[in-house]
């Protein structure tokens, strides 16, 4: 009674693009992210990953079946609500970062700001508060061109986190980066977990996939459940 609906349900949920050929990137699937999950989704290239994430940030509209947003069907929100999801809800953090090279770290922080009416003094103040939770204080004044990949990610993920989102999509968040410096953005993106950010991450790669709290796969656009006896 009253329990609280899931961060995510998907019933059925499908997406096809018209061809000639027809593709279907993502088969009717079925599944639920309760709040504080970490979930990781793996599967080949071309499985369907970006496909399933755009759905869920309401990047993309389905071509068939429900998505529901903590218990609200999204299927019928204004696009001016959906924006609003987009900017207060859920944050995105993708593998090739997409910072502004020529500008400092806290001025790209800030730009998750920028469009929420938050005026400048508190957005510099709210800016150095998650830099600070990422560890780049000293780095607060340089220009991303200078940065490293391991730290041009934790930018990414400070601009996503000054909005609070409950739900962070992570597409490939450690694609781009070495071993060592992928195991610390995995670091960070757990400590987000841990302050009570529901995370689903998409991978190709298991060894990142094993940090998440629970595994889906997705084969052809299939999203499936791994066996326990092998996960
Ligand atoms: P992944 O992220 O796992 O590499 P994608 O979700 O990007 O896979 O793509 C899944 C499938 O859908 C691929 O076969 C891809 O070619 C196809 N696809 C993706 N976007 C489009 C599009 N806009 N139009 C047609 N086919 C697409
Ligand atoms: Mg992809």
């Amino acid at each position: 009674m009253n329990a609280r609906p899931p961060a995510v349900s998907v019933r059925g949920l499908e997406r096809r693009y018209a061809g000639p050929p027809d593709v279907v990137a993502l088969h009717p699937c079925e599944f639920d992210v309760d709040h504080g999950d970490f979930v990781a989704i793996t599967g080949p290239s071309g499985s369907g990953k970006t496909t399933l994430l755009s759905l869920l940030g309401l990047l993309d509209t389905p071509s068939a079946g429900s998505y529901l947003l903590d218990g609200a069907d999204t299927a019928s929100l204004t696009d001016r609500q959906r924006t609003a999801l987009r900017a207060y809800r859920i944050g995105f953090v993708f593998q090739a970062f997409h910072l502004v090279g020529y500008r400092s770290v806290t001025d790209n922080v800030e730009l998750g700001l920028t469009y929420q009416g938050v005026n400048r003094r508190h957005r510099r103040r709210a800016a150095l508060e998650v830099i600070d939770q990422v560890g780049l204080t000293h780095r607060r004044d340089a220009s991303c061109t200078t940065l490293s990949g391991g730290e041009k990610q934790r930018v990414a993920i400070a601009r996503s986190l000054i909005r609070h989102p409950t739900l962070m999509l992570c597409d490939e968040p450690t694609g781009n980066l070495d071993t060592a410096t992928s195991n610390q953005v995995l670091d960070l993106i757990e400590q987000v977990h841990l302050h009570g950010v529901t995370i689903v991450m998409i991978t190709h790669d298991p060894d990142v996939a094993a940090r998440a709290t629970r595994r889906l796969t997705i084969t052809d656009g299939v999203v499936a459940e791994p066996s326990p006896l092998i996960a």
